[in-house]
């Protein structure tokens, strides 16, 4: 059931229109992220939710009750932004305990909520330091601790993860996913990580120019994307431009350089132009005696420990491919390779929805 409605929201900067109508359902315990390229307008949107910003029109309903001319404390809403803004003269505990002073709580049941929250963020033996004497990553925590300790009902976090390096990222990925989960807290994520998206998120937003243009899990976002622009933003993709050549009953025919793929119809017409994509872990090397596609040159060959990149020059122009690392070095640079795929591994688009 929604538990959190933004119902058209749009915000305009003099002639500027930075978010354009945006409309999204929020389940009750879900994690949302929104996730877009910068400037499409995930943090204002994420600002007039927790209410730092007006929205020139629309609505921001929680649990049923209309938030928009809510004062931002008045909206039981925990923030974590890019820049943590810890007060640098409160200890880690004085910072987690400041918004349950402000919220009345007494001193017994305060004491309490902060070493539970601490613990919960791995944070605990701490509490005495101040800010200068913690790591980025421990800094981080403080600022979700601090989000978090007042049991907020919706969190929003703003780009929480970027000051920190690759590894520590990737483990608070799954920790603050684990915790978010552990609360049941409604949470909206805002990034242009699309690692972060794909790892943490119950649905992924994707925004491009103040619009949401498509909302779904992680793996249909991923596998199913429903515009050029949602498959090339969330993850690595092959492009190709075709022709449908013919329609059956169930599939279509479609001409991509001198070959022919079949690919579900979903109402195609014959003569279109379409645009073939192709993620690069869907493409293999053809083995000995394996049927091939096309052939191919490498032309880049790059280890990234569980998997190699390489780029194979052919009719299709350069292709990507991702191969899992099974210990055996694959082809080198300068090889000629057959380069093999399933057509329904194929995701095939309309030339008019590139234009969306
Ligand atoms: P980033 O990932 O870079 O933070 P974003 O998707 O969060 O980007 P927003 O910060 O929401 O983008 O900004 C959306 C657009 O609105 C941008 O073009 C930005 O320049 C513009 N904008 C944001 N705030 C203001 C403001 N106060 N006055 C004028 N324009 C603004």
């Amino acid at each position: 059931m929604t538990f959190l409605k933004l119902d058209g929201l749009s915000k305009t900067y003099g002639d500027y229109v930075a978010v354009k109508g945006l409309s999204l359902d929020i389940d009750r315990g879900e994690f949302i992220s929104l996730l877009g390229p910068s400037g499409c307008g995930k943090t204002t949107t994420l600002q007039m939710i927790a209410g730092f910003v007006d929205p020139t029109h629309g609505r921001i309903v929680v649990d049923g009750q209309d938030v928009t001319k809510l004062r931002p404390e008045k909206r039981g809403m925990g923030v974590v932004f890019q820049s943590y803004a810890l007060f640098p003269h409160m200890t880690v505990a004085d910072n987690v305990s400041f918004g349950l002073e402000m919220r009345g709580m007494a001193r017994p049941e305060r004491q309490k909520r902060i070493a539970e929250t601490l613990e919960l963020v791995h944070l605990n033996g701490l509490d005495k330091r101040y800010p200068r004497e913690l790591s980025g990553g421990q800094r981080q925590r403080v600022a979700l601790a601090r989000a978090i300790a007042i049991r907020p009902q919706v969190l929003l976090l703003d780009e929480p993860m970027s000051n920190l390096d690759a590894k520590l990222r990737e483990e608070m990925h799954i920790e603050l996913r684990a915790i978010q989960r552990h609360l049941g807290i409604t949470t909206i994520l805002v990034t242009h990580d699309q690692v972060e998206a794909l790892t943490m998120s119950d649905r992924i937003a994707v925004m491009h120019g103040g619009r949401i243009v498509q909302v779904g899990s992680p793996l249909d976002a991923y596998e199913r994307p429903e515009s050029p622009f949602a498959s090339s933003f969330l993850g690595k993709i092959n492009a190709v431009n075709g022709q449908v050549i013919n329609t059956r009953s169930d599939c279509c025919e479609i001409r991509i350089a001198d070959m022919t793929v079949l690919v579900p119809h979903e109402g195609r017409d014959i003569g279109s132009q379409v645009n073939v994509y192709v993620r690069p872990e869907k493409i293999r090397i053809a083995t000995q005696g394996e049927a091939s596609k096309i052939n191919g040159k490498v032309t880049t060959r790059v280890f990234l420990g569980s998997h190699w990149m390489l780029e194979v020059e052919s009719v299709l122009g350069s292709l990507r491919i991702s191969l899992p690392n099974t210990g055996v070095a694959p082809p080198q640079e300068g090889e000629t390779v057959g380069v093999a795929w399933s057509d329904k591994d194929l995701r095939v688009l309309t030339a008019e929805a590139s234009h969306g």
